[in-house]
């Protein structure tokens, strides 16, 4: 029986080893950590539940519902609060609500009537087919105006990737959008006329897809996932060699080594380089450490109901730059999901750094926490000190599709020709949402056992 070695029990790792094993494939997952989920950890303390990384999960796949139902957790599943949906852009140093109808877009204070006017304009502006890869600051300005930029895009930027929209690529950061102008000539025509073709795929768009997590945050479903493999998955066992010899591949650890037919390599991108991988045909494992990813804090804060103006009855605020704040966004937690604060209590979610203000993300988490509830008193009206407090940094938080990424996802594919057995999976290649890495998991599956036929 062909055996299949899979580096990293992240999400993507634990699907793809999930899907493995139970078409009867032997599976082994080493994982560098002590505990799996990668970056996502969700934690109970003190009545609150803080998520150090991920909030919620987009369902914008049937992937992502199918592996909840077949890691039997439908019961433990939390769609958030449908009264929940509103979501915020900071102008005039204060939160307005995005609008989400065509009426709500033409009445709302968001927008000045010039950027409405852009709005109405863009299906009359010709599609650009030169071939060449713009970034999706350059894509917005280009079809609507610099306002949009400045004061919606650059906060969904900051909200998706926390990175910056000069720099990020359209075609590989946000694909779904270059297809609509490619296909549909305008986005506005194609979000119209787009729909029953998404219909047919299956696929949902972002904004309409429903927003879940779990009774006790999103590690429920990695640990669900590891608790199938048994003694399959190997905690504080990092790879660090891999020999491809004739049709095998030897994956070599601290205290062990052993033969696989495929590795599936589910760890980070920045991380390739420091794996000694020893080839048939050689090839620049070193070009991966040019992966940009920017260092993220996640801050989690309870407060008083009482202390805090605004109702927070939504998804959260994502904060453009051009406002001159320092968080990039707040998620309203305990709004969008039951339990996430006693009673009588909010429980605020902020992210600080990323491509915009990396240096900030590993400031002290007294001096985060001080940041934050600063921003927060002036956008929100919180008054007294947190209840609660969790803060945790990710060094090396989300890959930046960045213009010319191209390369890097050249370079996977040539890879995975020349060395056979050995591929790439996960949020450095196939998008950067947990939806995206686990149908990356899902995909790598069915190329794994295709090769191994
Ligand atoms: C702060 C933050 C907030 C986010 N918020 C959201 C959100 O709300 N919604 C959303 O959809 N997405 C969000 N994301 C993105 C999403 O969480 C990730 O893209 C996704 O979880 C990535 O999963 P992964 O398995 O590909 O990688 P990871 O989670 O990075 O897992 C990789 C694993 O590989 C292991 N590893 C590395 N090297 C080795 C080695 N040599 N040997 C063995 N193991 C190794 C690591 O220890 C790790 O456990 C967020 C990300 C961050 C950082």
């Amino acid at each position: 029986m062909k055996s299949v070695a899979i580096i990293g029990a992240g999400i993507t790792g634990l699907t793809a080893a999930f899907y493995l094993k139970r078409k009867g494939v032997p599976v082994t997952v080493y994982e560098a950590g002590g505990r799996v989920g990668g970056v996502i950890q969700s934690i109970r303390k003190d009545g609150f539940l803080a998520e150090f990384g991920p909030n919620t999960i987009l369902e914008t796949s049937p992937e992502i519902a199918q592996l909840v139902r077949d890691a039997g957790l439908e019961s433990r599943r939390l769609n958030s609060d449908p009264k929940a949906e509103a979501r915020f852009v900071v102008r005039y140093g204060r939160p307005i609500e995005m609008p989400g109808s065509p009426l709500g877009f033409f009445t709302t204070k968001l927008f000045t009537a010039k950027a409405k006017l852009a709005m109405l304009r863009e299906p009359f502006i010709k599609p650009c087919r030169d071939g060449v890869e713009e970034s999706i600051a350059q894509f917005v300005v280009r079809r609507f105006n610099q306002e949009f930029l400045d004061h919606a895009i650059d906060a969904l930027v900051a909200g998706i990737y926390a990175g910056d929209p000069h720099k990020l690529s359209l075609p590989h950061a946000f694909p779904k959008l270059k297809a609509l102008e490619d296909n549909y000539g305008s986005m506005i025509k194609g979000q119209i006329f787009g729909a029953r073709d998404r219909k047919k795929s299956g696929e949902v768009a972002k904004d309409r897809a429903a927003k879940f997590s779990f009774d006790e945050g999103l590690q429920v479903l990695p640990d669900a996932l590891a608790e199938s493999l048994g003694n399959s998955l190997k905690l504080n066992l990092p790879v660090t060699k891999l020999t491809q010899i004739n049709d095998a591949w030897h994956v070599t650890t601290a205290s062990s080594e052993a033969e696989f037919d495929a590795v599936i390599y589910c760890g980070p991108a920045h991380k390739l380089p420091e794996l000694k991988i020893e080839a048939q045909s050689p090839a620049n494992f070193s070009a991966f450490s040019e992966i940009y990813y920017p260092p993220v804090a996640s801050v989690v804060l309870g407060f008083r109901r009482e202390d805090v103006e605004h109702p927070c009855s939504g998804f959260g605020m994502l904060i453009p730059k051009i406002e001159g704040f320092k968080i990039l966004g707040t998620i309203f937690s305990s709004a969008l999901f039951p339990n996430r604060a006693p009673a009588g209590h909010l429980n605020l979610t902020s992210y600080v750094g990323g491509a915009r203000y990396p240096k900030l993300a590993s400031l002290p988490p007294d001096e985060l926490v001080k940041l934050v509830c600063d921003d927060l008193r002036s956008l929100l009206g919180v008054k007294g000190d947190p209840v609660f407090q969790n803060v945790a940094l990710y060094p090396k938080a989300i890959p930046q599709y960045n213009l010319g990424y191209g390369k890097f996802k050249d370079l996977m594919n040539e890879i995975e020709t020349k060395a056979r057995g050995l591929f790439f999976a996960g949020h450095y290649r196939d998008g950067v949402s947990l939806g995206d890495s686990i149908v990356s998991g899902c995909n790598i599956v069915e190329r794994v056992e295709k090769s191994l036929k």
